[in-house]
């Protein structure tokens, strides 16, 4: 007997109605041969309802009193579920994240889960009922109620089918699955059949989430297959699951992240330790940073760009005013008017020209590219907000995101159930970790890269996409890209890395002159190192005890980039070996 656990969001059981039509959609499941376990969220905006309330006894709530008046709207509607039931003479039972042993850890209003106990499902499934759980919350260990952080609901049904060996997980939602992008923004959008959870991951994490993303992490660490479908019509929506949609497609999806907005600190001294400096006083705050770009010094200085939230910029001003004086710069400006358009695509780790195709499609709608970076499959540019849509649609567009791929995958039921894993490696790793602890994959050295350089460059639309067309066509595999604005008016500066038998064929093309380049430098042997795992955005501490461990050896950071699965430096060759130890020392406990 197959085992589906079905999640209904707050918007799925904002009415009366609407909780009789889920629990009829939960006995229509369980009477096709299944059992089933539902998670539900509060009722429509009731979550948002009860924060206001507090707000008005309490500007400042205390984080326990917080999660004991949150975990009330879960309770609520998980009651009237069941009671929704049984009216269909059918048998059910509610349970709290405390009933069903959701065990977290004691971060009040973001905890996170550490174990769940399945005997009390178990037993109620095995006698024929429908299990309503509560999603959202659980307790620490003295059994203080928590919660998981908003739209913690999807983590909890995650996690639920990941510890009972669900055959899937369904979240019903108000959308009917996954888009290309966002369909509000483009019409054109299709929605996919499947999508994998790497490619989720970092279009959530763009902010294109139908997901809590915590969620999609638990779902890949555990292998759980998740269908993403409309509470409202009988569509079969989309599968996350861990292979892409297409075997051969570079590009699955397309992102505009609108309210950006970009701080560059001016003449870093490009010393080991500036990196770590910078970006630990803004996870000290809990800041979310994207595009980092460090562009080669001149006279050992560097300019460091950053992107984070619009509403993070004041935050992120304070932070940097700490560090100004402990990395000697002199400057910092900001841009608050800047969006930023994201490609995700697991194909682009091994194709060449995708980005170059992107470059293209902004160059052809006449849009200039503020900043750019690339990591294994992602690329992303900055552009003028105004521009926003125009530049997304034009990606979109030029990816034919809009037609669905020839070789499009399909998934059933059961079909890749645990296909990375046994079921007794699952069993093992739910026994060894807790749940949500952070997972590192490898650590890996990439030797004999090299480093090319362009600075004072014309910053014109177009720009980007000739020296890339014009390195390809040497024959050159370009690797990490990043661009951005000069410390010059109206000039930039672009670095990217090749592989050092590259370099020669490279420096010859830009060196021609064609491109207006002031300056064209290079390093001949450069290293990249990567951190790679699952859950490294939410768990930022990776990328800031990877900067620490190299400025403790005196380590300088040439180029960085992030992304949700991997965190990339390079650094130069002679230090290569020794930062390769220090990292594997530094992250011991975490790898799997
Ligand atoms: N009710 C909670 C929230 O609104 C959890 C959820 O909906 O997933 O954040
Ligand atoms: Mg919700």
């Amino acid at each position: 007997m197959a085992l589906i656990v079905q999640k209904f969001g707050g918007t799925s059981v904002a009415t009366p109605e609407k909780i009789q039509a889920a629990a009829r959609k939960a006995v229509r499941t369980q009477q096709e041969g299944n059992q089933v376990v539902v998670v539900v969220s509060a009722m429509g905006h009731e979550t948002d309802h009860l924060i206001d309330l507090a707000k008005k006894v309490n500007e400042e709530p205390p984080a326990r009193e917080m999660d004991m008046l949150l975990s009330t709207g879960e309770q609520v509607s998980v009651a009237l579920m069941a009671m929704a039931i049984h009216s269909f003479g059918h048998q059910a039972v509610s349970l709290t994240g405390a009933q069903m042993g959701i065990r977290t850890d004691s971060s009040y209003t973001k905890a996170r889960i550490k174990t769940i106990s399945t005997e009390r499902i178990r037993k109620h499934l095995d006698a024929g009922k429908i299990v309503i759980a509560a999603g959202f919350q659980g307790v620490d260990d003295d059994f203080n109620i928590t919660t998981l952080g908003r739209g913690g609901s999807d983590t909890t049904a995650v996690a639920l089918a990941a510890v009972l060996g669900a055959d899937a997980c369904e979240i019903y939602t108000d959308v009917d699955g996954v888009y290309t992008t966002d369909p509000r923004l483009l019409p054109e959008a299709r929605q996919m059949g499947l999508i994998s959870y790497d490619e989720m991951l970092e279009l959530a994490s763009l902010g294109a989430s139908v997901m809590h993303n915590r969620s999609i992490e638990f779902a890949k660490k555990f292998d759980v297959p998740i269908r993403v479908r409309s509470s409202f019509s009988d569509a079969p929506g989309s599968m996350i699951v861990s292979m892409p949609e297409s075997p051969s497609v570079a590009v699955c999806g397309a992102a505009l992240t609108r309210d950006e907005a970009r701080l560059t600190i001016k003449n870093v001294q490009d010393t080991p330790g500036m990196s770590y400096a910078i970006f630990k006083r803004l996870a000290d705050r809990k800041i979310t940073v994207d595009m980092i770009v460090q562009n080669i010094g001149l006279e050992s200085r560097a300019d460091v760009s950053f992107t984070v939230p619009s509403n993070e910029l004041r935050d992120a001003q304070r932070a940097i005013q700490e560090a100004m004086p402990l990395v000697g710069a002199t400057e910092v400006t900001c841009d608050d008017a800047v969006a930023k358009v994201s490609v995700v695509g697991l194909g682009m780790a091994d194709q060449t020209g995708v980005a170059e195709k992107m470059f293209g499609a902004l160059a052809n709608a006449g849009i200039n590219i503020q900043m750019i970076t690339t990591s294994e499959i992602k690329i992303s540019c900055l552009v003028q907000r105004s521009e926003g849509t125009q530049a997304l649609r034009a990606v979109h567009q030029a990816f034919g995101l809009h037609h669905k791929p020839t070789d499009a995958n399909t998934w059933h039921i059961g079909q890749m159930q645990h296909a990375k894993m046994s079921p007794s490696e699952v069993v093992e790793r739910l026994r060894s970790t807790n749940l949500e602890q952070l997972t590192l994959l490898d650590i890996s050295l990439l030797e004999d890269q090299a480093r090319v350089t362009l600075s004072g460059v014309a910053d014109n639309p177009g720009l980007a996409e000739k020296i890339f067309k014009a390195v390809a066509d040497a024959g050159a595999v370009v690797d990490m890209i990043v661009q951005s604005c000069d410390g010059h008016q109206g000039e930039t500066s672009i670095s990217f890395t090749v592989p050092s038998d590259q370099l020669q064929a490279c420096l010859k093309v830009l060196e021609s002159g064609k491109f207006g380049v002031r300056k064209v430098t290079s390093a001949s042997n450069i290293a990249k190192l990567s951190v790679s795992g699952i859950g490294l955005r939410s768990h930022t501490s990776v990328a800031i005890a990877l900067f620490k461990a190299l400025a403790d050896l005196g380590i300088n950071v040439i180029m960085t980039n992030t992304s949700e699965l991997r965190v990339n430096v390079v650094v130069d060759g002679k230090d290569a070996k020794r930062a390769l130890e220090a990292l594997k020392k530094t992250f011991e406990g975490a790898l799997v």
